[in-house]
Order: C-alpha cells, then structure tokens, then sequence
C-alpha cells in the first residue's frame, strides 16, 4: 500500500513513519510514504496557498489552486494510477473499523489534511472521493486524524501486526468490544489475576473472554450488541448475563 498525505506539515508524519509498528512496517516494505506540499504549488514565491474567506469572517481559507494540483501530482506518483482522495474532516462520515477493513483492501490512499477553517468548497467537490471524521470534536488540522486513520488500516494491512490474531480479537473487529487483559503479576493492589485464565484449559478460557467481551459491549456500547447477530454460544451467554443483572436488580 502507499499512502500519500497532502499536508502542510509533512515532518509531522515522522512519527507515524518512524516509530512502533507502522514504522517497522515501513522499514519492511510493507507500505510506502510520501509527503506532497501544496506550498510547492503556491502562485508566489512566499508560498502562501490560503487567503480570507469571500463574506468575511474569521480565519483563513485554503485555497482551490494549489489543493488541486498537489492531488493531481499525488495521482500521478500512485501505484494504481488512481489513488482515493480522502479529506480528513469533522464533518466527514465517522471512521469504523469497517471502514479501515475496506481501506485496507486499497493500494493507494491520498490523504487530504486541511487546516485554517478549512479547504475551498469547489476544491472538495472536483477532487475528493471521501470525507472521514475522527470524531465529533475540532481540531487544528487534518495531520493527526490523518495518522489515525494510516495506523487503523496498516494494522489490518497483512504482515503489519507480528500476529494476525491481535487484529482479530481487538475491539470491533467481531463487532464487540475486547476482553480485559492480564499479566504478571498474580496479584497487584489486592486484586488477583482471575483463576480461569492461570486454569490451562483453553476451552474454559476462549468461553471466559467471550463472556466479558459479551458484558462489556453490554455495558458500555449496547448499541453494538444491537447491530449484531449472534452465535447460539453468545446468545446463551448473553442470557446468563442479563439473568443475572435482573436478579440483582430484584
Ligand atoms: N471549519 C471547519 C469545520 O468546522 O468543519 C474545521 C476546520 S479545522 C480547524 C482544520 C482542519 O482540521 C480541517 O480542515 C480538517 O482537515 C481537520 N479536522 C479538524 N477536526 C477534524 C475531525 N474531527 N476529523 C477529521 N479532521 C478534522
């Protein structure tokens, strides 16, 4: 995969590129990066690419002319040929696992980060296939949800994660929130390690952290659960949960 990030900031991608998996994964040759400067493509010899907004107001609006033809140079060092241009935005669709699953699945992904109030709107609507939102916040630029977005989908990019199976248990992935973890030591501050996990027997552990999981999307993203169909085990499993909270409550 290769991704290509139009940013004013490219330095700002170093630690995505030089640290943890991604950047091992980069060092591997498992996905390629490059940085294109809309500044390089800026009408005059400062470099500025944005200006006031028409109608007044606060702020600063990137302009159309440079956006574009750094996209248009993005295309033209894609693998494919034709990469999907992404604009980081808060008004973009939420980005999901399932979204990073799809993405992952591309060779090329040109990613648009904004900054200022934003990009020109005639720019959006000639070169932007997709606009994604890390969230229903602001903030400064489109870099850091850029980031998030790279390291969602290289972790499911094959080969990225040592193991397969840590992708594959993680929150969403199954359409459930994760399990809770332990390591040594057995005991810290009082609490123990619970029994079933140090028991040995697999089947009894697999039945344990697909029990949690269960409870856990239960109380804190029911909205999950809802989405979901389930296996004959969890349905079982989800009874026994929701009998027994209606016994405490009674
Ligand atoms: N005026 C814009 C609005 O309210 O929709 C926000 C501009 S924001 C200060 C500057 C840039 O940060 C945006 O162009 C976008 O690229 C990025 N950005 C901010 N919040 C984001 C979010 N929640 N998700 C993705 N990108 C975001």
């Amino acid at each position: 995969m290769k991704i290509q990030a139009i940013t004013l900031f490219p330095e700002m991608f170093d630690s995505i590129t030089g640290y943890g998996v991604t950047g091992r994964a980069l060092q591997q040759g498992l996905w390629r990066f490059e940085a294109v400067n809309p500044r390089r493509f800026a009408d005059n010899k400062l470099g500025y690419i944005d200006d006031r907004p028409f109608g007044g107001g606060p702020g600063m609006i990137m302009m159309a002319p440079p956006i574009y033809d750094a996209i248009e140079a993005a295309r033209t060092q894609t693998q494919s040929g034709r990469g999907r241009v992404i604009y980081l935005s808060p008004q973009g669709a939420p980005l999901t696992h399932a979204k990073a699953a799809e993405l992952a699945q591309l060779s090329d992904l040109i990613l648009l980060c904004g900054r200022y109030e934003g990009i020109d709107e005639r720019l959006l609507q000639s070169s932007v296939d997709e606009e994604i939102g890390i969230g229903d916040f602001v903030v400064s630029g489109g870099e850091l949800p850029a980031m998030m977005l790279m390291d969602a989908v290289l972790r499911l990019v094959p080969g990225v994660l040592g193991d397969v199976r840590s992708a594959e248990q993680d929150s969403f992935s199954d359409g459930l929130l994760d399990c809770p973890h332990y390591t040594r030591p057995t005991e810290f501050q009082g609490m123990a390690v619970p029994e079933v996990l140090r028991s040995g027997n697999h089947g009894l552990i697999a039945e344990w952290r697909l029990e949690q999981s269960l409870r856990r999307t239960l109380a804190r993203r029911p909205d999950l659960l809802a989405r979901r169909s389930l296996i004959p085990q969890e349905a079982r499993l989800l009874q026994k949960i929701k009998q027994e909270q209606r016994d405490i409550q009674s």
